[in-house]
């Protein structure tokens, strides 16, 4: 748990979020700016700042988040999705509390 971090916030409930999912290891919530009709974040409920901290002991967990994506994106009907990780201030990472974005809906997405 981090003080100043938005995410450990939500995760404590002291900031509203419109949540997917959750579990004693994770939380999923609605992106507050959505890039497409379905967009959340899957986050675990351990503080770690980003892909760039993790290590081998956060494995299971990292392998757990991955596996909720198709599930919790079927639920929200979609078809097909992308999944995102930001790390880093270059790789454009603006909450430093490691999250997977998983979005899609409508469309297809435009290839990268
Ligand atoms: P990034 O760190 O670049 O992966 O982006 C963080 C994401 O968190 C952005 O897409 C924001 O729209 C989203 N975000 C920031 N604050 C909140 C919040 N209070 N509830 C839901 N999503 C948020
Ligand atoms: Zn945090």
């Amino acid at each position: 748990m981090s003080a100043d971090c938005i995410f450990c916030k939500i995760i404590k409930g002291d900031i509203p979020s419109k949540k997917v999912y959750e579990d004693d290891d994770v939380i999923a919530f609605h992106d507050i700016h959505p890039i497409t009709r379905v967009h959340f974040l899957i986050v675990p409920k351990l503080h770690i700042e980003s892909l760039q901290t993790c290590e081998a002991q956060h494995q299971a967990l990292l392998g757990k988040i991955l596996l909720l994506a198709p599930k919790l994106a079927a639920e929200q009907g979609l078809k097909g999705f992308r999944t995102m990780i930001n790390t880093g201030r270059e790789g454009g990472q603006e909450v430093f509390h490691v999250h997977v974005h998983v979005f899609g809906g409508g469309e297809s997405l435009p290839r990268i």
